[in-house]
């Protein structure tokens, strides 16, 4: 079985229009295959690229330039590799990005991350209840019937955000993950300092409820090694991490955005906030 969120269909890449593009800030692993095919490349494209690719006893990849870009990403903000050969000369992460594969037992669960403004948008641009699509079936699923059909028994009551605010021992975790700039501990002290003069309760409705089940349906696949309480705590939490930065500087997609690049592309971040409290 085959599983990806109903937005997924919508998704299309800014490109040059992207303000947050992929290939700004992250070090782009190159897979062998591609690694290969970019040393057969005449022209001045493949002399590029073999200077842009370094290789290290984990693989190869390309180094950044010193404002943190791809080399091959133009000033336009289009890819240079796609422009002169199409979307089949990508390494495979490119390519994959920013889509998911995890698997739950023998169901696949699709997605798209969230560190992407284009994803961001397709999540929070309608209020209608999220739901799944079994690509089998073509069965729409909602959250409870994902959990159920992947034997994770849950109490349905605890997925639905109220507009609680983040508790002091979820911001003493987010405080110990890694920071992905210079700019997030700011953004968190920040948060920090304000939430005890926030609203409360924090905003809730649709849009959180969709955010809490995207949060919660990109760690799934974890389930089984740490628990689903765990899973809908962290996704909980988070949602209200997003919550009080909407109810402090207004509602913003970005904050979903920004958290998302913070935490869930880093093993070890997730793994912080998914820690049991004391
Ligand atoms: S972040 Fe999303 S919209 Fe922006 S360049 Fe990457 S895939 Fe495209």
């Amino acid at each position: 079985m085959s599983i990806r969120p109903d937005f997924c269909d919508r998704f299309r890449c800014r490109a040059a229009d992207c303000r947050h593009s992929c290939c700004r800030g992250w070090e782009i692993d190159v897979d062998a295959r591609s690694a290969a095919f970019y040393e057969t490349l005449p022209g001045e494209l493949g002399e590029k690229l073999r200077r842009s690719l370094q290789r290290d006893d984990d693989g190869a990849h390309f180094v950044l330039t010193e404002d943190g870009r791809c080399p091959l990403l133009r000033p336009d903000g289009l890819c240079e590799l796609i422009c002169a050969l199409g979307e089949d000369a990508l390494c495979d992460i490119c390519a994959l990005h920013p889509r998911f594969y995890e698997d739950v037992g023998d169901t696949e669960l699709c997605g798209l991350g969230l560190s992407c403004e284009a994803v961001c948008a397709l999540l929070l641009g309608s209020e209608e209840p999220l739901r799944f699509l079994d690509e089998e079936s073509g069965a729409l699923l909602t959250m409870e019937e994902l959990l159920w059909r992947l034997g994770l028994e849950c109490d349905t009551t605890r997925l639905s955000y109220g507009g609680e605010k983040p508790s002091d021992a979820f911001l003493a975790r987010l405080a110990e993950t890694e920071a992905i700039d210079a700019d997030w501990p700011a953004e968190l002290a920040a948060l920090c300092a304000a939430l005890p003069g926030l609203p409360s309760p924090l905003p809730a409705g649709p849009r959180y409820e969709r955010i809490e089940q995207m949060l919660l349906y990109r760690q799934l696949d974890r389930a089984e090694s740490v628990g689903l309480e765990a899973l809908l705590d962290y996704a909980h939490e988070s949602t209200a991490f997003v919550a009080a930065c909407d109810a402090l500087y207004g509602p913003d997609a970005e904050h979903l955005r920004r958290w998302s690049e913070q935490i869930e592309y880093s093993t070890e971040n997730v793994e912080i906030l998914l820690r049991k409290r004391n």
